[in-house]
């Protein structure tokens, strides 16, 4: 691993990033604080996870979907929950020039649901598959692997409820994990949190237990009691805390529908052979979900752990507007994964090297470079040239430090007898060919295998 690879994604951020340690001269201009820019060494691991994620997508029936990087504030204020962390806390919200709240997303369920009500997808097939790979923007407090700006795998299936569904999509996030070649580092949580009827039962229980003990409560546990109940129950203040150990508990609120319909997708689970822990804690960030719930962790790892999470969200989009639609849907932090796959030495196919460096002496020969290195790429082959107006020695060191196997070198004498100069690099040995011959010799000698040639006509 270079150094440039370790700065990026696995930069631990510290609070007082950007300031100028003394003495060193920093580039005026730097990323703003939880930001990073990803530098080519790690789009290798982009290119290589967005590739199967696409395949497995595929396989399964799943269609890609982009939504805007910017909202209505109200799509996600009103549908993630008024109290959650992320509407209260971490959105980035702003006005336009015509005074319209907007907000850069947080998440990428709620705008894929408003998309499937806006464009009429009820009227699809059901169920309607839809993956994104897009930025998400939370301002949230910097450190190793929690970011400002991260970038997030997720799909949805909307249309449908069956246990057998949930089984499946879960499945499908493991068998990306899987390709990923992180999936042993990985334990997968589930929980079932109660259809929305018991929720909504097990609220009310919960409002009717603290009615009265409310000179106990704190202010924002006074709000969590009216805008959503449940929330109280994660409360850090000491007196809800004690409260809470004599509150309802949800166990006794849940149907044996919900109970049964758990049963089923740990069944499934086990006929898949997927192991999972049942976690009776895990709950996730939003208010739209219920029923199953899962994440997949790093148990071995501190702080951020969650690779990945999803769960039924069954009341979403009737809740936006739209036909009551069960659904279910999964979202994998990218920048965790590749800090993972870096953690656990997995190497991605890289394609990104030049096969050949056409270097030139003079005017002519560069007018004859030209036409050569576009027949050269034309056929596949990876290069670079006609740069610089320096002696053959000099291009040759520029050669050098890409690391190309090959130069073709062009000078005066050539261009009159329309032959060129192939050279190894790696072994310093070089022949003369005719001009016309240069394109097959180098195929000969890097093999068709390793062209990078695409047709744009074929499927891809
Ligand atoms: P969530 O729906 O909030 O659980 O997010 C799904 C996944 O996205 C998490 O399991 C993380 O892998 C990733 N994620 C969430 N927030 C951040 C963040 N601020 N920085 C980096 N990754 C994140």
């Amino acid at each position: 691993m270079n150094n440039q690879e370790e700065k990026n994604v696995n930069t631990e951020i510290e609070e007082d990033e950007g300031d100028l340690i003394e003495g060193e001269r920093q580039p005026p201009f730097q990323t703003p604080k939880g930001v990073h820019d990803i530098l080519p060494v790690d789009h290798e691991y982009y290119t290589f996870i967005k590739k199967i994620i696409r395949h497995r997508c595929r396989q399964a029936g799943f269609r890609r979907i982009t939504t805007p990087a910017f909202e209505y504030t109200e799509v996600f204020k009103r549908n993630l929950g008024e109290i959650t962390d992320v509407v209260t806390k971490e959105m980035y919200t702003f006005l336009d020039k015509k005074g319209r709240s907007l907000t850069l997303r947080p998440e990428g369920t709620a705008g894929v649901v408003r998309a499937f009500i806006q464009h009429g997808m009820s009227e699809s097939p059901q169920p309607v598959a839809l993956y994104y790979i897009e930025p998400f923007f939370r301002y949230e407090r910097p450190q190793a692997g929690r970011y400002r700006q991260f970038w997030q795998f997720g799909f949805e299936l909307m249309g449908e409820s069956d246990a057998a569904l949930d089984a499946q999509s879960i499945l499908l996030a493991y068998r990306i994990f899987q390709d990923l070649g992180i999936a042993d580092t990985l334990k997968l949580q589930l929980n079932n949190i109660g259809d929305l009827n018991s929720r909504e039962i097990y609220a009310q229980a919960l409002k009717d237990y603290f009615c009265g003990k409310e000179r106990y409560l704190s202010e924002e546990d006074k709000i969590r009691l009216k805008k959503n109940p449940l929330r109280i129950l994660d409360s850090k203040h000491e007196d809800t805390i004690i409260l809470n150990q004599s509150a309802p508990i949800f166990k006794d609120f849940v149907s044996p529908e919900s109970v049964a319909y758990h049963e089923k997708v740990k069944e499934y689970l086990t006929d898949l052979g997927l192991e999972f822990i049942e976690n009776k804690n895990l709950v996730r960030g939003f208010d739209y979900y219920n029923q199953t719930v899962f994440e997949f962790w790093d148990e071995k790892k501190q702080g951020q752990n969650s690779l990945g999470g999803g769960g039924k969200f069954d009341g979403l989009v009737e809740l936006m507007g739209g036909q009551p639609t069960p659904a279910i849907g999964f979202a994998m932090g990218l920048d965790r994964v590749i800090a993972q796959m870096k953690r656990n030495k997995i190497r991605v196919p890289s394609k990104d090297y030049l096969h050949v460096f056409v270097a030139q002496l003079g005017q002519e020969a560069k007018k004859v470079c030209l036409p050569l290195i576009d027949q050269l790429r034309e056929n596949g082959v990876k290069t670079m040239g006609a740069l610089g107006k320096g002696a053959i020695k000099y291009q040759l060191r520029i050669a050098d430090k890409f690391k190309v196997p090959y130069c073709v070198l062009i000078g005066l004498t050539e261009v009159r007898e329309g032959k060129a100069i192939i050279r190894d690099m790696r072994v310093g040995t070089q022949v003369t060919v005719p001009f016309d011959k240069v394109v097959p010799e180098i195929i000969k000698r890097i093999g068709k295998i390793d062209l990078d040639y695409y047709d744009p006509k074929s499927p891809v």
